[in-house]
């Protein structure tokens, strides 16, 4: 049989034990004491899993309190001077960096957040500067090996390697990536020094940065970096480990460089076979095969795997194959035992993170074997994909015709946006800086037990509805009270922006455990897109009417958009993505319409994750997402008239590159983060010419941290320097 092994395994608690217990610790209703107790525990219990398995070489350091990408910050001493507060512990100037701090005459920002690669995940963004001292701290690191080494597992400490690390750090103005380089490495050569005499399997470093595209100067600093660090790591044995794509720019000097394993991801690697067929494979080192998809959900294929190990079988010994996932499981849920909402047909269909540590063995178990398609459980296997099919209530062909059938003019607006801008100037009459909020307001305790109450059967629909309903002119009056000028409902009918409209529309099946960290200790719990999407009834507008009943000014009408609700859920795997998103842009567009029917004049569709999806390589960017995302979006708000003003949100504003996208989208206003990043995207809105409506949030709501007024003010003097006034829209960052 051959070894196997996992990227990484997911840390917040089966139970989200820690998210709880971080967040009692920052409430100081707990202390250091507790909080370590209960993280210990989450991770001694992991690694008896993982044990128990019977995988080789279990992943350690994997698990954090708050982001990796921070931790590695840790490590290297690359900490902002500033946050260095007299009084605080190491742990409360962590978590100073990870989420502000205010105490007396004190402000600190929390640092930047920026998603992980092309994933849901959030990791904080360091910025490198000279004030920095980089002092090595290993104490992490050293004390999660610590713990393991009391459990008797084969210990594979997990970092992040110093290329994806400088990459995706922000670097200070005037300065570039060689600048910290010596640091930075000494500090990795410590490390090593640390772990020589330890007793681990590997040190698995993890360079996703390495699937992007690379310039030159990228490989040189590549190359650079690990021909310093290899040559210095004495006993200790090195893992490369790559994920979210293929190392097409690096395999060659990859292959010829001293580490001892390399993992490549065969999912999302489009590559990847292709790169060992054509160069083969050096035989000193053992190849960690990424085969289980560790982003999504559904069974692994054993067929399809076979058939890619088999490949690369050819070009290395059978004996030097690690089978394993394709990325950290930190992307998928702990355990499908636990859902009780589902049929046993539709679980069956599923894997998560625990089922894919039995499909693994499996998997090295069939790899091994003479006759795979001869054992009973690759057998089973091979029906589960043909038993989808004949599931009840996932199947509309009608749906498919409708997307078949889709014109070019399905994907636009009646008028220019010129037109509509006159005509809508008209119809709303909105003051200079027009002023509106991103849609949803706190959820607070009262109302969480009310749904759960309602959930469970404790209180009628009706109780429900006029409950929400209480909040909602609460809500209304509030916002017309401080003189806000495009009032919104405040979402509180919705559990979440994806899973509500999820739980509306055929198609998706849901969890009640599935929760998926997102960033920090904070979880979503993604929807599942099982099969063909069909809108039922009207979703929102009963709520969205009511709250305009309440008001003369306008109310938007808020939905997520296709793009958003595709990217925030788990994917089906037997049909493009392209058609999955234009199903769900068609219902969307359902709803849209009869949001204007009813009277809503402006309805914001919120593409919150446009971006996450965008594929890593550019080459892949238009064809590949772009050109049908835009559309999706098109499709969804185009069914209006030019009087409706169509809004949209983003919660980030590193679109630099994608602003022909973004004008492409021809919404009529955009709100966008802009509280924590630097002007560069006012900069760059100017240099694109990019003349709708915008308003680039200046409140940081992910952030305890309460901006003082005159800063808002300035930031918006600040704009108008780059954006013509009267397009400007006066916002918070996000919900
Ligand atoms: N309208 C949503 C809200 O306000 C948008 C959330 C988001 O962008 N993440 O919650
Ligand atoms: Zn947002």
């Amino acid at each position: 049989m051959n070894h196997f092994s996992i990227t990484g395994y997911p840390r917040i608690g089966k139970k989200r034990e820690l998210k709880f217990a971080v967040e009692s610790f920052l409430k100081k209703s707990t202390n250091e004491n507790d909080l370590v107790k209960i993280s210990d525990n989450i991770r001694l219990e992991q690694w008896k899993t993982l044990l128990q398995s019977g995988m080789n070489y279990i992943p350690v350091n994997d698990f954090t309190l708050y982001d990796m990408m921070l931790d590695t910050a840790v490590m290297l001493g690359a900490v902002q001077d500033e946050y260095r507060i007299d009084g605080l512990s190491e742990l409360d100037t962590y978590f100073a960096l990870a989420r502000g701090y205010q105490k007396d005459s004190t402000d600190l920002h929390a640092l930047p957040m920026k998603k992980w690669f092309n994933t849901n995940y959030h990791y904080i963004v360091t910025e490198l500067n000279d004030k920095m001292k980089f002092k090595f701290n290993p104490s992490k690191i050293l004390n999660e090996l610590k713990l393991a080494s009391s459990t008797g597992i084969n210990a594979k400490p997990v970092i992040i390697g110093p290329y994806t690390f400088l990459k995706l750090s922000n670097i200070a103005e005037g300065k570039n990536i060689r600048d910290f380089f010596k640091q930075i490495l000494n500090n990795y050569i410590l490390l090593l020094y640390e772990l020589q005499d330890l007793d681990i399997s590997y040190l698995q470093v993890d360079e996703p940065a390495l699937v992007m595209d690379m310039t030159d100067d990228d490989k040189a600093v590549f190359n650079a970096l690990y021909n310093e660090l290899l040559s210095q790591k004495g006993k200790v044995r090195i893992l490369l480990q790559t994920y979210f794509g293929d190392v097409r720019d690096v395999y060659d000097s990859l292959i010829k460089m001293e580490f001892d394993a390399i993992g490549l991801d065969f999912i999302e690697g489009e590559k990847s076979i292709e790169l060992i067929k054509k160069k083969g494979f050096p035989d000193d080192k053992f190849l960690f095969v990424g085969v289980v998809n560790g982003r999504n959900i559904w069974k692994n294929d054993y067929d399809g795997t076979l058939k890619k190990l088999r490949a690369v079988s050819n070009k290395i010994q059978k004996e030097k194959i690690i089978i394993s996932t394709s990325c950290s499981l930190l992307h998928v849920p702990y355990t499908i035992d636990n859902e009780t909402l589902m049929t046993p047909e539709i679980k069956e269909q599923f894997s998560f993170a625990e089922e894919k540590l039995s499909e693994l063995k499996e998997i090295s178990e069939l790899f091994s074997s003479a006759a795979p398609e001869n054992d009973p459980r690759y057998k089973i296997n091979r029906k589960l994909f043909e038993a989808k099919k004949n599931i009840k209530g996932f199947v509309f062909p009608e749906i498919e015709k409708a997307v078949k059938e889709l014109q070019e003019q399905d994907f636009r607006r009646k008028s220019g946006y010129p037109a509509r801008k006159k005509i809508q100037k008209g119809v709303f009459g909105l003051p200079l800086f027009p002023t509106t909020t991103i849609g949803s307001f706190p959820q607070d305790g009262g109302l969480r037990s009310k749904r759960s109450s309602f959930n469970k059967g404790r209180i009628t629909k009706d109780e429900y509805v006029s409950y929400l309903k209480e909040r909602i002119k609460e809500i209304v009056k509030y916002q017309e009270e401080i003189g806000i000028d495009v009032l919104v409902h405040g979402e509180y009918e919705r559990n979440d922006m994806v899973e509500y409209f999820g739980e509306n529309l055929s198609g998706f099946v849901f969890t009640e455990n599935g929760w998926v960290t997102s960033y920090g200790m904070r979880a979503v719990k993604p929807p599942i897109i099982f099969g063909d999407v069909k809108r039922q009834e009207k979703m929102t507008v009963d709520w969205i009417t009511y709250a305009q009943s309440l008001s003369s000014k306008p109310m938007k009408g808020m939905l997520t958009g296709p793009v958003t609700i595709y990217n925030w859920s788990f994917p089906r795997e037997d049909k493009p993505a392209k058609d999955a998103v234009y199903q769900i842009a068609l219902a969307m567009r359902d709803e849209t319409v009869d949001l204007e029917k009813a009277g809503i004049k402006i309805i914001q569709i919120d593409e919150a994750a446009l971006r996450e999806k965008l594929p890593l390589r550019k080459i892949d960017w238009h064809e590949k997402y772009l050109d049908w995302a835009v559309k999706a979006f098109r499709l969804t708000c185009s069914g209006v008239n030019d009087e409706t003003q169509i809004h949209t949100h983003m919660c980030y504003s590193d679109f630099a590159d994608i602003m022909e996208a973004i004008k492409n989208l021809d919404a009529d206003v955009i709100t966008i983060e802009a509280a924590k990043s630097d002007l560069s995207i006012l900069k760059s809105l100017k240099k694109n010419n990019y003349d709708h409506g915008i308003g680039p949030g200046v409140y940081d709501i992910h952030s305890p941290r309460v901006p003082p007024v005159e800063e808002m003010a300035e930031h918006i003097e600040k704009m108008t320097g780059f954006i013509d006034p009267g397009l400007l829209w006066v916002n918070p960052d996000c919900g």
